[in-house]
């Protein structure tokens, strides 16, 4: 029988929190749970946000709280040339296109066509407009020649479209601590998700969609912030002829104000509890893992 495998994945570009406790907690009991494996990655495409000392952050914090896991860890940044490689495949089957709109330019068109029905994502940020879409190849080379910034956007009718006519069946297996329930995916909802930018060669969803599945990530546990996200991903393996792993998306760890932690919470940071002497076991306590 293949192994169980969980995995972890920060973003070193702040200081973890309890949240960050909570989801890289319940990976490793369920991980223990299964007797399987538990891998950290080290999600740090964003090159002027992440940093080596809040990569360092996130060993100490996860080791404070007495997590282990298998070496090496994967780290997304020295990893370009895999993610180049598959976005250089979705170019050629036409799957993505160079979207040249700047977010003033997305506000100025939505403006002017009326755009108080504009549909908008599950963040609320409009979805991208349908023009660069149907540029002519010619004059996407200019722009590109001539050093117009563009990010990668994915074409989701088309893809859609590749897939099947009627795409109902894609679906994400969601777990719950008493059940598993299928869910449709709409990656739709998301408009034309962006897949790399001119000089970092992916985004969040094509890194994590190609690294789970070059990890054999079985089980993907994470907060229900990222439950709609799951849409996009699960289109993206679809595309990419990707296993599907099963999705447990776990509750938020609220702060004090009843929103969602952020990493700039001093006071919720690993850290600084750690700092001000905290025990572990109050750690787990507080977040009703003991
Ligand atoms: N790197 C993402 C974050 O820190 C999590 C990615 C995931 O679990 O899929 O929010």
């Amino acid at each position: 029988m293949t192994l169980l495998t969980f995995r972890f994945a920060p973003s070193p570009n702040g200081e973890l929190h309890l949240g960050h406790a909570y989801a890289a907690l319940l990976n490793q009991e369920m991980a223990a749970q299964a007797d399987g494996r538990l891998l950290l990655r080290i999600e740090d495409i964003d090159i002027t946000r992440c940093t080596p000392e809040f990569e360092a952050g996130i060993f100490r914090d996860l080791e404070w709280l007495g997590l282990s896991w298998e070496r090496p860890v994967r780290r997304q940044s020295e990893h370009f040339a895999e993610y180049r490689a598959v976005l250089d495949r979705l170019i050629a089957e036409e799957l993505v296109y160079p979207a040249f709109m700047s977010r003033g330019e997305i506000r100025a068109f939505i403006a002017e066509t009326g755009g108080r029905d504009w549909p908008r994502d599950p963040d609320g940020v409009p979805l991208y407009p349908p023009l660069d879409k149907a540029l002519p190849v010619k004059e996407r080379k200019r722009r590109i020649a001539d050093n117009v910034p563009f990010a990668w956007r994915l074409d989701v009718e088309a893809a859609m479209a590749r897939l099947a006519a009627d795409l109902s069946w894609i679906e994400f297996m969601d777990e719950t601590m008493s059940a598993t329930r299928t869910v449709a995916a709409q990656p739709q909802d998301w408009g034309d998700v962006i897949v790399a930018r001119r000089d970092i060669p992916t985004s969040y969803h094509l890194a994590v969609v190609l690294d789970d599945a070059l990890q054999g990530v079985s089980h993907v546990v994470r907060g229900q912030d990222l439950y709609s996200a799951t849409g996009v991903q699960r289109l993206l393996q679809e595309l990419l002829g990707h296993p599907q792993p099963r999705y447990f998306h776990h509750r938020l760890i609220l702060g004090p104000d009843g929103r969602k932690l952020s990493k700039s919470f001093r006071d919720t940071g690993l850290a600084a509890l750690r700092e001000a002497g905290m025990p572990v076991r109050d750690v787990k306590r507080l977040l009703e893992l003991d």
